[in-house]
């Protein structure tokens, strides 16, 4: 999967640019991204070294996005049982007798 991206999206201020694509010389905030940008890239020419870190790289990735989901299941479920409650309470005060 390639996109096309134009330089102004690239540049990184050299102070905040810790990694750098030894193939393409892409600028990267981290040594994490770096990883998961060679390994998508360009797998064909990464070492056993950057093949490990891209692989270490995808799982902290990967577990990241789990602890995302799992935050936006509770924010949902909160907010149901937040209606739910809220719904009860009124139709509670309003029934009659
Ligand atoms: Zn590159």
């Amino acid at each position: 999967m390639s996109v096309a991206v134009s330089e102004r999206d690239l540049r990184v201020p050299d102070a905040e640019t810790p990694a750098r694509c030894p193939h393409c010389g892409r600028p990267f905030r981290s040594e994490r991204l770096r990883a998961l940008h060679l390994g998508e890239s360009h797998p064909e020419r990464c070492s056993a070294d950057e093949r490990a870190a891209y692989e270490t790289a995808r799982e902290a990735e990967a577990d990241d996005l789990f602890v995302y989901h799992l935050k936006v299941v509770g924010a949902l479920v909160g907010l149901y049982a937040f209606f739910v409650f809220s719904y009860m309470a009124v139709a509670a005060v309003q029934a009659p007798g």
